[in-house]
């Protein structure tokens, strides 16, 4: 089996643990005959799965009981307009943070459902290199919600420590970091996180809500769009994905049985150590256009001398089995993106082949 070292942005690597279970069951789960796939979402077999795969993210996470957590559909593009259509009712105004392409994305797709504010914006010279720091940050005390990205995938730009919103709802796009790491979620009103880079594959939406935003969410928009619909039915209301809910349910189960968050951080950090260090000591070579204070530990960006280097070393890369390093279209350069389901070992043949790549070629 000749398996690559999958440095894509997402979707992404998963454990092979995960996939192996998978293929395992694929054709009989548990004995009932058929796949997961072909259950009912309303069957007892599936509504297991679909309930060990949300209590699992409760656990690892210490959910708390006031907060819900659902499965929804349509991306995280798709919350991009579900938070002000849900939370941001007229005559209110929201603030976001913009740190980058899919900040600036949210923000755009809020003006199209209300009154929106730019709180900060680290863009400078069209490309964005950090995050603001607290001071920089000009609140709107009133907001109804205070919007940021914790990790931006295309710029490699992530927040360390979340901004302080005082009273306003923190509401966060987690996209590209969630559970990379425990945090505190009490920290937040709503998180959302498509799955298909730390936790599953693409097709679903994580969404971590408190419940009483949910209880005062406007009530004036379509059923489908409603926290509250999704809530009250299990994130059941419509057929949800069930394949990729009941990948989610194996990749949790992998991070338990590797150790839980804290090894899973242990490795994160380890693994972003080992790329940044030889980006550093190669800097006359590679260059990391990120201030250090706000590098990403998923989204590795750095650029060469030349395009033509940057070519030649996915290219060679690829040869050498390592495929996803090509940076975001609208950005160019190089991007590693290291998700939780990237070993330390395929970072530490990463580090040695561009060491090599740039002996020979620098
Ligand atoms: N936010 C972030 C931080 C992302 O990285 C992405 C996708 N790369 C999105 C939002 C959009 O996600 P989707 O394609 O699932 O709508």
């Amino acid at each position: 089996m000749a398996r690559v070292l999958n440095f894509n942005p997402g979707p992404a690597a998963l454990p092979i643990s995960a996939l192996e279970r998978a293929q395992q069951e694929l054709l009989d789960f548990q004995g009932t005959g058929m796949s997961v796939m072909e259950h009912s979402h309303r069957g007892k077999d599936f509504e297991a799965v679909h309930n060990e795969a949300i209590a699992s993210i409760r656990e690892l996470l210490s959910i708390p009981d006031d907060y819900h957590v659902l499965f929804l559909q349509g991306g995280a593009s798709q919350q991009f307009a579900m938070v002000p259509m849900n939370l941001l009712p007229p005559g209110r105004s929201a603030d976001y943070i913009l740190t980058g392409a899919w900040g600036k994305k949210a923000y755009e797709e809020a003006k199209n459902v209300g009154t929106v504010r730019v709180a900060a914006t680290t863009e400078e010279n069209k490309t964005y290199v950090r995050v603001p720091a607290q001071g920089e940050l000009k609140l709107d005390p009133e907001a109804a919600y205070v919007h940021f990205t914790s990790n931006e995938t295309i710029h490699g730009v992530q927040f360390d420590q979340f901004p302080d919103t005082g009273k306003v709802p923190l509401v966060c796009d987690m996209s590209s970091d969630f559970m990379w790491r425990k945090f505190d979620v009490r920290r937040f009103a709503l998180i959302y996180a498509g799955a298909q880079k730390n936790i599953g594959p693409s097709g679903i939406t994580v969404v971590i809500v408190r419940k009483d935003l949910v209880e005062g969410a406007r009530k004036d928009i379509p059923k489908i769009f409603r926290y509250g619909v999704h809530a009250e039915n299990n994130s059941l209301y419509n057929t949800p994905p069930t394949f990729g809910i009941y990948m989610i349910r194996n990749v949790m189960t992998w991070i338990k049985e590797s150790g839980g968050l804290s090894q899973i951080e242990a490795w994160n950090r380890e693994k972003a150590r080992l790329v940044y260090d030889c980006l550093d000591e190669l800097s006359g070579f590679y260059r990391a256009p990120v201030q250090k204070q706000s590098r990403s530990v998923m989204n590795i960006v750095f650029r060469l001398p030349t395009e033509d280097l940057e070519a030649k070393l996915i290219a060679d890369a690829k040869k050498a089995g390592m495929v996803g390093l090509k940076g975001h279209r609208s950005v160019g350069g190089i991007r590693i993106s290291s998700y939780n389901a990237m070993s330390v070992d395929g970072i530490k043949q990463l580090v040695g082949f561009m060491k090599d790549f740039a002996k020979a070629n620098g």
